[in-house]
């Protein structure tokens, strides 16, 4: 473990100065590229844009990163500034995926290309191509992480169970919950998963905005409508914030203590608060989604634009943004739970143990 982990730092200590090198050789280069990210309260956006840049400046890019703060206002302003600058390229993870259509109009006809990243924009025909993760395969392994967790498998049951959604102005909370619902339904029809408040769909079950504290004043309402006298076994949540919020409301009654077991909780993007309850066994399982791997993927579609030859792409049905079918490459999201967070997390370099307080 040392040996391998001075490799590491000895060949990351190289590796960065001769990129520097590079950078600096190249640094009037290839040109500016937008990229613009939604907000910075969800660690993997800070992630992915460090990443971005990054590896755009190592391929000798110019790069003009921005946050919108979640505010769509924000964002269309961050982007017609891109476009006015000049970028060749704009990368976009948007704040609300369907209010983009007059901006990348003007991009389109100002001859930029259009990157959707990681969540699709829609109603618009200029999107060139998207990357992202498998988000129906997010959805189906946060259901089968339930249903394994519970042993439903094994014959047991019936178990309650409470559903949460993610933001509805973002296209990806459809495709997590049509994927987590492809494995849970059959168990809701057999009534050997029970949602006693009766509130399935994204029209109901949503959290605006991805917002924990919405969350968890959700969750505090559910169980002090449904489930005073009766056991919650198990939450869907969408991702790691929400998780958080869910599982401080279950505490809040007592959940977690006194013999009162945690249901199971789900979640997304490995933050490190959500890996460290995984370790202390309250959060059940989160998705490892390498925002490593996504830029490199993204890096590479630019520099393919730009340079005359085809993106590399691996899908070309799922995608359809109401105007277009979106060309993508899918990358591939892995459940984590108790069982292989080490293996999955540590030995792959995304985080150092002691980042997990190990
Ligand atoms: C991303 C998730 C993230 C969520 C909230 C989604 O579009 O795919 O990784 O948890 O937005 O930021």
């Amino acid at each position: 473990m040392i040996t391998r982990r001075t490799f590491g730092t000895l060949a990351f200590g190289s590796v960065a100065a001769s990129a520097a090198g590079l950078r600096a050789a190249s640094a009037a280069g290839k040109g500016l590229i937008g990229v613009a990210m939604p907000e910075k309260t969800t660690q993997r956006w800070i992630d992915d844009g460090n990443n971005m840049v990054r590896q755009l400046q190592d391929k000798g890019y110019q790069v003009d990163l921005q946050y919108a703060d979640d505010d769509i206002p924000n964002q269309l302003a961050q982007i017609e500034n891109m476009v006015t600058k000049g970028a060749k390229v704009l990368v976009i993870a948007s704040v609300d995926g369907t209010t983009l259509t007059d901006v990348l109009q003007k991009a389109h006809d100002a001859g930029i290309k259009v990157i959707a990243y990681d969540r699709l924009i829609r109603n618009s025909p200029n999107v060139d191509y998207y990357a992202t993760f498998d988000n129906l395969k997010v959805g189906a392994l946060q259901g089968t992480s339930i249903v394994d967790a519970l042993g439903l498998k094994d014959g047991k049951g019936p178990f309650n169970i409470e559903l949460f959604g993610g933001s509805p102005d973002d296209n990806n909370a459809y495709f997590f919950y049509n994927g987590a619902m492809s494995v849970l339904e059959p168990h809701i029809d057999a009534k050997k998963l029970v949602v006693q408040s009766g509130q399935v769909g994204m029209k109901v079950v949503a959290t605006p905005k991805w917002d924990a504290a919405t969350a968890q004043s959700r969750m505090d309402n559910l169980l002090s409508a449904y489930y005073t006298g009766k056991t919650l076994n198990a939450v869907l949540a969408p991702n790691d914030n929400l998780a958080v919020g869910i599982i401080s409301s279950l505490k809040g009654v007592g959940y977690g203590s006194g013999g009162m077991k945690l249901p199971v909780v789900t979640g997304q993007d490995c933050q490190i608060q959500s890996v460290k309850s995984i370790i202390a066994g309250e959060q059940t399982s989160s998705i490892y989604k390498d925002t490593r791997d996504l830029a490199k993927v993204v890096v590479g579609m630019v520099d393919a634009l730009l340079t005359g030859s085809q993106p590399q792409i691996n899908d070309t049905k799922s995608y359809d943004n109401g105007k277009k079918v979106v060309p993508t490459y899918l990358l591939d999201p892995v459940l984590v739970t108790k069982a292989n967070w080490k293996q999955v997390l540590v030995d792959s370099g995304y985080y150092k143990m002691a980042q997990l307080g190990m």
